[in-house]
């Protein structure tokens, strides 16, 4: 055992760190309120390598293994969840596809060319109105005539997918119908700019309020069959392990939030008096503090094995929704006991913790709801599979 970081996996979070202490931190509530892209950070973060985690070098990013990655984007979602929604979108969902699925000159030209270390974003279409956990249900199609597909659909709530640094979105959709009567479901690639690919406007949203999440419409949009990622039929597998990875990240997000919370919690107790005394010393509020101490190192062990597994090459599907589930639920117990430790104050659009309690929602449904990962950890245990395996026979059903 070592729970020591190498010299690469420190440096990342220490620079990560600095970066979100001096130049999201100060932002963040300004951001939220505005709702606003920030484009200006993100441009900051790609020069310092922040949006090309885990790319080779030779594909335009700053490689690093998955733990340095995760470490990098705690820092950066304890300065602003919407920065660091921004961050993990683009690095898991829209790169790391690419990455592992795609041909040498799927990598060289979209990551290299077109992405170059984040100056474009890539977006990860999957969700539908008829197709959020259950992705069987996508009715978004794609059909092959004469080496063009001809995508027609919509997708729903594609976070990065309408900036004005987008680049484009890898969407999931149905080429066929296997032989059990199982859509067969493939991952194609569609550039920005593609005739008949539009997006909408945006939302009106509780949290992630300064990130983008689009519509997008697809209609008769065409591309070449060489934009095919990976083999026909295999979309279903490819989404699968993309949100594994996609789980521990959404993890380490949600550590950087309760990290945030303790934080604000900490320096709220020192700085508030009643009863002639500073609240910190009633044992109502240090016990809180404790609590949610505990729950955010055991939360951050859980994301930081599940990322060691990975980077062994090791099964951590199961280790990774156990460490998505824990850990967003330890951000959602933390936001609500640093907002009691703030009492009337914490209720207020003045604090941070109030913004923290309405953004901490989400990460209990993003990348795969607490009720599917509770479901596949289960699965996992009772046929004592590796979790993907339970898991593909699940969402086969
Ligand atoms: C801000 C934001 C950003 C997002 N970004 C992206 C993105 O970049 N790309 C993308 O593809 N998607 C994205 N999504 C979609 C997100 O992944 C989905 O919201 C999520 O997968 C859940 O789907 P749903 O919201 O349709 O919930 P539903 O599937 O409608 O689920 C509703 C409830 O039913 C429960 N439920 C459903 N099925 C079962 C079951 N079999 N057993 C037990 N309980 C069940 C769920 O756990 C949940 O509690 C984003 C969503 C939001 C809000």
């Amino acid at each position: 055992m070592n729970f020591d970081y190498t010299p690469d996996q420190r440096r990342w979070r220490d620079a990560a760190r600095e970066f979100a202490e001096a130049e999201i931190f100060p932002v963040a509530a300004r951001l939220d309120k505005e709702q606003k892209f920030p484009y200006e950070i993100v441009a900051k973060m790609c020069d310092l390598g922040f949006m090309g985690l885990t790319v080779p070098e030779e594909y335009g990013g700053t490689e690093c293994d998955f733990v340095a990655y995760n470490l990098a984007l705690e820092e950066i979602s304890r300065a602003d969840t919407s920065v660091g929604i921004t961050m993990e979108a683009h690095v898991s969902l829209g790169c790391a596809p690419l990455l592992a699925y795609g041909t040498k000159e799927q990598k060289e030209h979209y990551l290299g060319e077109v992405i170059r270390g984040g100056e474009k974003l890539w977006a990860f279409g999957l969700t539908e109105e008829n197709a959020g956990t259950d992705a069987g249900g996508t009715e978004t199609t794609a059909d092959l005539q004469n080496g063009e597909w001809l995508v027609n659909g919509e997708k729903k709530w594609i976070t990065n997918s309408g900036t004005d640094i987008t680049g484009g979105v890898t969407v999931i959709a149905k080429t066929g119908e296997r032989e059990n009567g199982k859509p067969e479901l493939t991952a194609i690639i569609i550039e920005q700019d593609t005739p008949g690919f539009t997006r909408g406007p945006g939302y009106e949203k509780t949290g992630w309020r300064a990130s983008d999440q689009r519509q997008l419409y697809f209609r008769d949009v065409r591309v070449p069959e060489k934009n095919t990622l990976g083999a026909r039929g295999k979309g279903f597998r490819q989404f699968l392990s993309t949100l594994d990875a996609g789980r521990v990240a959404v993890g380490a997000l949600s550590v950087g939030l309760a990290q945030a919370c303790l934080d604000e919690a900490l320096k709220r107790a020192k700085e508030r008096r009643q009863f002639g005394r500073s609240i910190s010393e009633f044992q109502a509020i240090q016990f809180k503090l404790a609590d949610m101490a505990m729950e955010v190192e055991l939360a951050r062990n859980m994301v930081l094995k599940a990322a060691w597994l990975k980077d062994r090459g090791r099964p951590f599907g199961r280790e990774a929704s156990m460490a998505k589930v824990f850990a967003s639920e330890t951000a959602k117990r933390a936001a609500d006991q640093a907002v009691q430790v703030w009492g009337g104050e914490g209720f207020m659009e003045t604090s941070n913790v109030a913004r923290y309690w309405r953004q901490v929602k989400i990460n209990e449904i993003g990348e795969g709801t607490s009720e599917i990962n509770r479901q596949i950890i289960a699965r996992s245990l009772l046929s004592d599979e590796p979790a993907t395996a339970a898991k593909q026979k699940m969402l086969a059903q």
